[in-house]
């Protein structure tokens, strides 16, 4: 087969999830995860306990207050941080193995690109590292799929932010990862070319049926692209709720007015919020 692109069978999105029997776990376990880290002398708690499943091919968003531990949860499952307690499982392998098999594809709010290298040899890094033969025609066929036709031979100071971000994601997907890990890939990006990239992310996750974690400060966001939402407390962080997006696929703008859309975006914020308001509205804690 010469395509990455191919290897993939299109999956149908188009049903929504109902509310059947638990997820298996089988694209994302996560169980009793614990981290503490030391500072200086003393530890804390980042991430007081995490328990989630997630199927094969499903789109995870993760949401919480700033700090609270979502880097830190992404981090767990990329190995590149242990868990203190707990376990996390990639596709039913643990994040070392699925990394050294380069099962994992991740991109971060930085783009990170090597300036004097070009579109495409930024992209055919991540195979380089790994001495692995790309099939001819792979890296175009990517290029293709995150809209990048006509600037293979750019330097990234030639490029936008948004595209330099869809340059990170397909050097994500080149080594045709079982999972991809996002960690507010967008979050430097102006609105417009947000929302662009918004469904441009959707666009790729359903042809490319990855198992997909997306953490993001955006509730719009979470609620446009993912299947289940993990709400996250403040710090130590916990599940507060697990909110499913029973919107059908594939999700679009107008689908962005509708009643049932701000009816879990005004959910997800009731739940990151809430607390806040309560805490403004207590005149013990009046200033
Ligand atoms: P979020 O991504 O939700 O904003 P993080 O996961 O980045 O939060 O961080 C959670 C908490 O853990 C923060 O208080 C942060 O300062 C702390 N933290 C993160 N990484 C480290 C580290 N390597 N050493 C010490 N503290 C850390
Ligand atoms: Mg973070």
């Amino acid at each position: 087969m010469a395509a990455i692109v191919d290897r993939h069978e299109p999956l149908d999105h188009g049903s929504p999830p109902s509310d059947g029997p638990a997820p298996d776990g089988s694209g994302l376990l996560i169980e009793g995860l614990r981290k503490d880290f030391s500072l200086k002398r003393s530890s804390f708690t980042a991430v007081e306990r995490i328990d989630y499943a997630a199927p094969e091919g499903s789109f995870t968003a993760l949401v919480g207050p700033s700090g609270c531990g979502k880097s830190t949860v992404l981090r767990m499952l990329a190995d590149l941080e242990k868990p203190t307690a707990g376990k996390v499982l990639v596709h039913g392998e643990a994040p070392s193995v699925a990394r050294r098999n380069r099962n994992l594809g991740i991109a971060f709010q930085d783009a990170a690109l090597l300036p004097w290298r070009t579109v495409t040899k930024n992209i055919r890094l991540a195979l380089e590292v790994t001495g692995r033969d790309v099939p001819a025609g792979a890296v175009d066929d990517l290029i293709r799929l995150v809209g990048l036709e006509g600037f293979e031979g750019a330097r990234p100071a030639q490029l936008s932010g948004g595209m330099r971000q869809r340059v990170a994601i397909a050097r994500a997907l080149v080594t045709e990862p079982t999972v991809l890990l996002l960690d507010e890939p967008f979050g430097a990006l102006d609105e417009m070319t947000r929302r662009r990239m918004n469904l441009e992310l959707q666009r790729i996750w359903m042809e490319r049926v990855t198992t997909t974690l997306l953490v993001t400060h955006s509730i719009e966001e979470a609620v446009l692209l993912a299947d289940r939402i993990v709400v996250l407390t403040g710090r130590p962080s916990t599940v507060a709720e697990v909110v499913t997006v029973d919107l059908p696929r594939p999700r679009t703008v107008e689908m962005q007015r509708s009643p049932e859309y701000h009816a879990i975006v005004d959910h997800v914020a009731d739940l990151l919020f809430g607390r806040l308001d309560a805490d403004l509205e207590d005149p013990t804690l009046e200033a």
